[in-house]
């Protein structure tokens, strides 16, 4: 566990390439893995149970085959006993007939049976009591018992037909037929477990055998004829089984199937092949197959090792007339055509999943190279915003699928740049207020330290005027210092109406007839003969709370300004509506001039006139802008020179009574 999370903590310490790259391979890795694993198993279990099911067919059919001898042997003795009218000769002592039975024997090994008969290796006929009487392939040896054959003991005292495969000494077998020496003699090549150590020599042979019992007329039993083949080293069952089942299939010149019949455990009948090509005639068991089969009387299927290769097995029982073990029938596929597509199977797994970590590696390092290019691209426009280029865009990249980071961090550009320009201006604004209150302070000291001297000059000269004779020169000098002075008692209170901007009744009124009056006052007049009046005013409007002439007198301002700016032709547009839910917004926009963007910031400061000297005083916007404010309202201004100006003017609603108007609210 400490190694799993040392390498844990070791992975999570590298670089985000690196840690993409390893768990990449990781993940395949185990997936590979896994895959080949449980493809291995897969396979495993599916060939070996398909050629388990195989083999297990086989055995039936070798079995089939075995028994099929046994039958054919039997009938071989009975259609020659009958053919030959045995019982007529048995009663009649007539050996020189019973010479006949010799053409069966099989002198030669090699010797292949003709047409459909069988060659025996041993007949022999005894009478009723079990002596014999004639013994084909040993004619001179006689009259000794042959019931210590179980076969021949229990056709005679059953009277009925017997076959079976026995165990019979090779003397017992030698008497029978002596040139059966060579076949018996079989040196036990590996020592197995059923025989005693040191012991080279099998001391007995296996006998296929029938016997059949003869009568004659009257149902007395006359005796029986006897007849066998030798299994030991008799290739011709095992070699039918491996044509009929195998049809001679091979693998990498190997034959894929091999039968085998045991005495014991001793292979006396096999085309299994050792190393030297040759038949394993006398190799032993192995001994887990010995143990079940030989032992525990069970059948064996699976794998086995043969001689000197794997094999897919079956090894059956074979029993003698009274139930004893004494051989084993095996069937055998050779594993290595299996083995081989397994190893095939392994091999492209690994190889797929090779390739496969080949490729994450690829795929890995160029996602983790991706990533970090937009990473480090994310940083230097974070960078950029940092130093306040809030212009800083980054291009969606649709491709690489960062498009979703490239456009949030491009909205949040955009925001922080919207949220600097509002700052911005309420900077301005404010600015602005101090700027507009630090000179209505001002003008108000002003004009209140003027207006005094003025009054005074004023009461003074008119007392002069009046001493002055009709006729006097210095009449007409003494009014020109009256008007002088009467203008400049003007500009004072228009400079104290811009800092105090004296009040009337506030009440609840419509804006759009106020608007409508200041409109009406104007619209008449000359310089308004050009201008179209588009007025979009909305309906039900709120009341708002306020002073109608001051009002009026806004309106009327921001129409003459808008006029004088449009020179007698365009267009004033004048909207009302209901912004939020507690105000007022008015606009007033024109098409004419505009404002230079270096003026806009004070167009509302007294004196602050672009007009010509006479024409304008700059005190009106000033004065708008006094007024506005007393009404707790808001006036803006926006514009683009040559296309035209726009007033904005917020004014709170009428809550159902007038918190009041604040006095400093100007200087607030
Ligand atoms: P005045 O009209 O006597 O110049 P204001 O205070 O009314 O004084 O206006 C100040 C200045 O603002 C004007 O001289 C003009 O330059 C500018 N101004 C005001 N209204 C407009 C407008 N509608 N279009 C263009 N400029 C305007």
């Amino acid at each position: 566990m400490k190694i799993v999370d040392r390498l844990v903590s070791q992975l999570f310490r590298l670089n985000l390439q690196n840690r993409l790259v390893v768990g990449f391979l990781i993940a395949t890795f185990i997936t590979g893995f896994v895959a080949t694993v449980v493809s291995i198993w897969t396979i495993n279990k599916s060939t070996i149970d398909e050629v388990q099911n195989r083999v297990r067919q086989d055995i039936n059919t070798a079995k089939l085959i075995y028994n099929q001898t046994l039958e054919k042997i039997t009938s071989q003795i009975i259609f020659t006993a009958e053919g030959l009218d045995l019982h007529v000769t048995i009663a009649s002592r007539d050996y020189v007939k019973m010479e006949n039975l010799r053409s069966l024997i099989r002198y030669e090994q090699e010797a292949k049976p003709q047409n459909d008969t069988i060659s025996l290796d041993m007949i022999t006929v005894v009478d009723a009591l079990g002596n014999v009487l004639y013994r084909a392939a040993n004619p001179d040896i006689k009259g000794d018992s042959m019931l210590w054959l179980p076969i021949v003991k229990n056709c005679l005292e059953k009277k009925s037909l017997q076959l079976s495969t026995e165990l019979m000494s090779i003397k017992n077998i030698l008497r029978e037929n002596p040139n059966l020496a060579e076949r018996v003699k079989m040196e036990i090549i590996k020592i197995p477990l059923s025989y005693e150590p040191g012991e080279k020599q099998l001391s007995d042979g296996m006998v296929m055998m029938a016997a059949y019992p003869l009568y004659d007329k009257k149902k007395n039993l006359l005796g029986a004829m006897v007849g066998g083949v030798l299994l030991n080293k008799d290739n011709t069952i095992v070699d039918r089984v491996k044509e009929t089942i195998y049809q001679g299939e091979k693998y990498k010149g190997r034959d894929m199937g091999v039968a085998t019949i045991f005495q014991g455990g001793v292979r006396i009948s096999t085309n299994v092949m050792t190393k030297e090509n040759k038949r394993a005639i006398g190799t032993t068991l192995s001994k887990e197959v010995y143990n079940r089969v030989i032992l525990e009387g069970k059948d064996w299927v699976g794998r086995a090792f043969v001689v000197d290769d794997w094999y897919i097995t079956t090894y059956t029982p074979i029993y003698d007339m009274n139930k004893n073990l004494i051989g084993i029938l095996y069937v055998g596929l050779l594993e290595a055509k299996y083995r081989d597509i397994k190893w095939h199977a392994i091999w492209t797994n690994l190889g797929i999943t090779g390739l496969g970590m080949v490729i994450a590696f690829i795929i890995s390092f160029y996602l983790g190279n991706t990533i970090i290019k937009r990473i480090r691209m994310l940083k230097e426009a974070a960078e950029a915003i940092a130093a306040g280029n809030l212009d800083y865009k980054l291009s969606p990249d649709k491709i690489s699928g960062f498009d979703m980071l490239d456009e949030a961090f491009n909205y949040m550009s955009k925001s922080l740049k919207d949220h600097d320009a509002k700052l911005h201006k309420a900077h301005q604004q404010l600015a602005r207020t101090e700027r507009l209150t630090a000179l209505g302070e001002m003008a108000a000291g002003v004009a209140h330290e003027i207006n005094n001297p003025l009054g005074g000059i004023l009461l003074y000269s008119n007392l002069v005027l009046e001493d002055v004779p009709e006729n006097s020169p210095a009449r007409e000098n003494m009014q020109k210092i009256i008007y002088q002075t009467n203008r400049c008692k003007g500009i004072v209170q228009n400079l104290l109406d811009f800092a105090r901007t004296p009040t009337g009744d506030m009440l609840p009124l419509k804006i759009n007839n106020v608007i409508n009056t200041s409109l009406n006052l104007v619209k008449d007049q000359s310089m308004f003969h050009g201008i179209e009046v588009k007025a979009d005013f909305a309906k039900d409007l709120p009341e708002v709370i306020g002073d109608r002439a001051r009002l009026e007198e806004v309106f009327l301002n921001l129409f003459i300004n808008a006029t004088d700016a449009m020179k007698g032709k365009g267009t004033l547009t004048i909207t009302t509506r209901l912004s939020g839910n507690n105000s007022v917004k008015i606009t007033v926009s024109d098409t004419g001039e505009g404002i230079a963007k270096e003026h806009l910031p004070h167009i509302f400061e007294p004196f602050f006139t672009t007009k010509e000297p006479g024409k304008g005083t700059g005190l009106g916007l000033s004065i708008v802008y006094g007024i506005i404010r007393k009404h707790n309202g808001f006036i803006d201004a926006e514009s683009e020179p040559e296309k035209g100006t726009t007033f904005i003017v917020s004014l709170p609603l009428y809550m159902g009574k007038f918190d009041g108007m604040d006095e400093d609210v100007f200087y607030s």
